[in-house]
């Protein structure tokens, strides 16, 4: 059996932790509520340098969010991508009248917040005792207990049995520190980890957890034309749960009428599918049913995704 390595995590967090992220250094369970929303798909340092700080100058509070336009977060969210994150933060702030509740099991009940976004809420504003697990703890948790199988049932268990109760705030962002910047996922830097006396997974960190089959992501072939009437161009604001509340231009499968002018390819990587499209510009007035005209200047101001942007740059 391995021996609790709680003092040493603890010491190392002291010398080595990142203290200075402003989530760490700003006590309103709000901003870290914020913090943690942006950080479930998005890099620390992206997060830090484009989103985080402009995000909470617009929104400063729960009740400001609360009271804004939809559109308005999703053009703060506007590059972040995964934007049901934005959707669910801006419920979530509509349903709390105010005020975020201060205990994992209430903040559970809110839309976009799961386990572990609960608990780490609970346990960095409010210092409830109880561990987290994003990716980077999952990765610690298999090579530490030298675990093949993913299981995240049962790896919560070994997240409560890893985890220092007396200690909850620093034991969570040393396992973060330590996920971020020791244990690596390909090059794991064993020698300068805490936790390297106990870790039975060390000798064959790479083996915990088994890798998975690599999927092959589906290609969606599309056409995209641009409608233009005079400088103006045809947008619609998306219904569809993917992507819902942005806005975009026409996208179909059908093959574009022979006079459009092709502008150019784009290709745009989602999680689950690769979009490859060709952009065509149409300049008959047969605008599509819901879709509204915008100049250049006013489609700046709408949220679009990443594909949209690129289009907007073939013109
Ligand atoms: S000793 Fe190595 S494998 Fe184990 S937790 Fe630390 S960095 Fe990861």
């Amino acid at each position: 059996m391995n021996t609790s390595p709680h003092a040493t995590l603890l010491q190392w967090y002291a010398d080595h932790g990142r203290h200075d992220l402003p989530w760490r250094t700003n006590p309103d369970p709000y901003a870290i509520y914020v913090s943690e929303i942006m950080l479930q798909q998005t890099q620390v340092k992206t997060v830090l340098e484009r989103f985080y700080f402009p995000f909470l100058e617009r929104f400063p509070t729960l009740t400001a969010l609360a009271e804004a336009d939809l559109d308005d977060v999703l053009k703060m969210w506007e590059g972040l991508g995964y934007y049901t994150r934005a959707r669910n933060l801006y419920a979530a702030a509509r349903q709390c009248n105010g005020q975020l509740p201060d205990n994992a099991l209430d903040l559970l009940n809110l839309p976009g917040i799961g386990q572990s976004t609960a608990h780490a809420i609970a346990a960095f504003a409010y210092r409830e005792p109880l561990p987290i697990m994003d990716a980077n703890v999952k990765r610690i948790l298999h090579r530490y207990y030298a675990l093949t199988e993913r299981n995240d049932k049962k790896l919560w268990d070994y997240a409560y049995t890893l985890f220092d109760s007396a200690h909850p705030f620093e034991y969570n962002q040393a396992m973060m520190d330590i996920g971020a910047t020791i244990c690596l996922p390909k090059k794991p830097l064993c020698p300068l980890c805490p936790l390297e006396k106990s870790c039975l997974g060390k000798t064959s960190p790479l083996a915990y957890p088994a890798s998975k089959a690599k999927k092959i992501k589906p290609v969606r072939f599309r056409n995209i034309i641009v409608y233009q009437k005079e400088n103006r161009y045809a947008l619609i604001q998306r219904r569809t749960r993917f992507l819902s509340g942005l806005w975009s231009f026409y996208e179909s499968e059908d093959k574009p009428d022979i006079h459009m002018k092709y502008l150019g390819e784009i290709i745009q990587n989602y999680s689950h599918f690769t979009l490859e499209a060709h952009v065509y510009l149409c300049t008959e007035s047969v605008l599509p049913e819901g879709y509204e005209w915008f100049s250049v200047e006013e489609i700046a101001q709408l949220s679009l995704s990443r594909a949209d942007h690129k289009v907007v740059s073939l013109l």
